[in-house]
């Protein structure tokens, strides 16, 4: 047998200089990032030379890396920190996403089907507004949503709810409160909208693209029809104008269920959200775990089907925004406020830990609590349950098993692959998820969808970030970060928020 060899010099390293960082090769090049959220390229030799202590006094990127603290040699600890810290406020935040179901009742056809569960009172409306304003967080975002697609269908929970937290926040909590719902239109009526636009409530809704792709989704996501949700954005649209208010705050908000069906008619889906003056589209998988094996083979694809769709999506999107049109992509805005900007953009999926229990508290009809929506839909029973508001205090949440026991599952910096990751600063999953997917909170990452994902959309932004001389794609990829999530809002200083 022929016997063969090569030779292979250790790497110098010079670990004492170095300050402490992940890195990995995107885009042709050599991409570092560390704890603060603070990245560079690098050129190979350059990543040979700071390895090997070479990047001192006079090397051309010594200033830059110093600064980063990619360097301990002059290396400003204080600032170091403070930049941690702020990048992490969501861990000593307390509680701003309150997702809140107001009913289990289903409408098909014109009529409402009762469900399991059934309609939220007005006493426990009441007594969770009260619960999650004792909260410690500035500011707040309540998201009403009906289990089976309709929360207006119990739209007196939904008023007394947000009547009852206005004058109790004006009374004595003086947070920044926002207020969005989940609606399929299907119990919209003039009067109903009126009192939304009035009183300041989001609208969000569905919207899958065109007739032909919404319509058929529609059979296995429910809902309503392409021109009755159509009508609806319309009238919205029409009356926010009417009422002089910023469209870039002020327009319904669409989210889309990507099916099979849309995967091949991508930019069908794009003209439809121009065409209906959206100002953003979140491009989000299914997930497979709710629907049944054979829904899925007619409605499903593969990790890879997605995320090829994704990259030609993405791009298609930056093409039209090149020609002048304001349309954001909301997962990428999402990476994109971590990597360009100095905060997190509060999006409880995407942070370490995982913000279940301690960012978000999800109600449910009946006044039981779940750390997360997520939970409070897969729970179907007691798995994830808190406890109920009228018997726990808000402060009792954080220091619950099950909420620690999600932290600590999502903590990246103690996770196989995650702590040596490069998108490690940027990224996060849902132990729920993995509970539902693989039978336990930590799972695998190899096995894990949003790993697949995260990593995926961070590699094709940093691509784009990489090309230097490609300055109006990095000028779109910014203004994409101006608009952020109304929660993300806490103007508290860093030492307040600790
Ligand atoms: S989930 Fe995946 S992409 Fe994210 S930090 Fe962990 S290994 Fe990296």
């Amino acid at each position: 047998m022929d016997q063969r060899s090569a030779e292979v010099s250790a790497q110098q390293i010079d670990a004492d200089d170095l300050g402490f960082f992940r890195w990995g090769r995107v885009g042709g090049r050599v991409l570092l990032t560390n704890d603060a959220g603070d990245w560079a390229f690098l050129s190979e030799d350059e990543l040979a030379e700071l390895f090997a202590g070479k990047v001192v006094e006079g090397h051309a990127r010594f200033e830059e890396f110093r600064g980063k603290g990619f360097l301990r040699d002059g290396l400003d600890l204080d600032a170091f920190a403070a930049r941690i810290a702020q990048r992490n406020r969501h861990v000593r935040r307390g509680a701003y996403v309150h997702v809140v179901t107001l009913t289990h009742a289903g409408r098909e056809g014109g009529q409402t089907t009762a469900q399991q569960g059934g309609d939220m009172s007005l006493e426990t409306a009441e007594t969770i507004a009260h619960f999650a304003l004792a909260g410690l967080s500035p500011a707040m975002s309540f998201e009403f949503q009906g289990a089976a697609g309709e929360p207006l269908s119990n739209f007196a929970a939904l008023r007394h709810f947000v009547e009852t937290a206005q004058t109790e926040n004006k009374r004595t909590t003086g947070k920044h409160l926002t207020f969005s719902v989940q609606t399929n239109f299907t119990a919209m009526t003039e009067e109903v909208a009126e009192w939304l636009i009035a009183n300041e409530v989001l609208v969000c809704t569905r919207l899958d693209g065109p007739a032909r792709v919404h319509d058929a989704n529609r059979q296995h996501v429910g809902g309503s029809t392409h021109s009755d949700t159509i009508r609806w954005i319309e009238y919205f649209h029409r009356r926010y104008a009417e009422l002089q208010r910023d469209p870039q705050q002020w327009h319904v908000e669409g989210r889309l269920a990507v099916t099979r069906d849309t995967l091949s008619a991508a930019r069908e889906v794009l003209d439809e959200y121009v065409q209906r003056g959206m100002h953003s589209i979140h491009l989000h998988p299914l997930d497979a775990s709710r629907f049944g094996d054979e829904v899925w083979a007619k409605i499903g694809y593969s990790p890879e089907e997605y995320l090829d769709f994704y990259r030609d999506t993405l791009e298609t999107i930056l093409e039209l925004n090149r020609r002048g049109v304001a349309l954001a992509e909301g997962m990428a805005t999402i990476v994109l406020i971590k990597i360009l900007t100095a905060d997190d953009p509060g999006i409880v999926d995407i942070q370490s830990p995982y913000g279940a229990g301690t960012g978000q508290i999800a109600y449910d009809a009946d006044g039981a609590l779940y750390p997360c929506d997520e939970a409070r839909a897969a729970g179907g029973g007691t798995t994830f349950a808190l406890g109920n508001v009228s018997e726990l205090a808000v402060e009792d949440l954080a220091a619950h098993p099950t909420v620690r026991a999600v932290a600590s599952a999502s903590l990246l910096d103690a996770q196989p692959m995650c702590a040596d990751c490069w998108n490690k600063p940027y990224c996060g999953f849902s132990p729920v998820r993995n509970f539902i997917s693989q039978g336990d909170l930590f799972g695998q990452r190899t096995k894990c969808f949003e790993c697949k994902e995260h990593m995926a959309v961070s590699t094709m932004l940093f691509e784009k970030l990489a090309e230097e001389s490609d300055a109006d794609t990095r000028a779109i990829l910014e203004r994409w970060t101006v608009t952020r999530p109304a929660h993300a809002i806490d103007t508290r200083a860093v030492k307040d928020a600790f």
